[in-house]
Order: structure tokens, then sequence, then C-alpha cells
């Protein structure tokens, strides 16, 4: 029998994921990724999160070592798939 190890996310990851999809809603307002659906397209969506996932690529490229910026994207491409996921899940509730 194999044994999981579950392991969660930390209670200060959760919280600046949280804090990121608030910092985007209150810069973008109706275009936020957690606008109603009609005023964000899903292509939308999926173009702000390839952005970021970019922007990952380019801080273990060109920023290399810098650890601050790595976790700063990583933490934007959280928010947006965590956004994105409850927006789709609403939907088909
Ligand atoms: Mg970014």
């Amino acid at each position: 029998m194999v044994t999981l190890n579950f392991l969660c996310l930390d209670s200060l990851t959760l919280d600046a994921i949280t804090a990121e999809v608030m910092r985007q809603s209150a810069k973008h307002g109706p275009k936020a990724i957690l606008a109603p659906d009609g005023t964000k397209t899903d292509d939308e969506r999926f173009n702000d999160l390839i952005e970021e996932i970019g922007e990952v690529a380019r801080a273990r490229t060109y920023d290399e070592g810098d650890t601050d910026k790595l976790v700063k994207e990583l933490i934007q491409v959280a928010a947006i798939a965590a956004a994105w996921a409850q927006v789709v899940d609403k939907r088909s509730n």
C-alpha cells in the first residue's frame, strides 16, 4: 500500500494569492479576472495566464537568481488560475 503525504499550501502563500487577486481586481476593474461573464472572456483570461507564465519564464532566465521576482510572478500565475477556476466553477453551478 502506498501512503501519500498530502501537503497543503501554507497560509502565507494562500494570503499572497488572495491579495494578488484583490490587487488585480482593483487595478483592472470590469476587466479583472473575476469580472462577471460577458465582461471578460475566457480567451482574455487565457491570454492573461499565458502572459504571466511568460513572465515566469523571463524571471527564470533574464532575472535568474532574483527569487523575489520569480515568487511574485508565480503568485500572479496562481492568482489568475485560481480566479479563472472560480469563475468557471460558478458558471457551471
Ligand atoms: Mg507578472
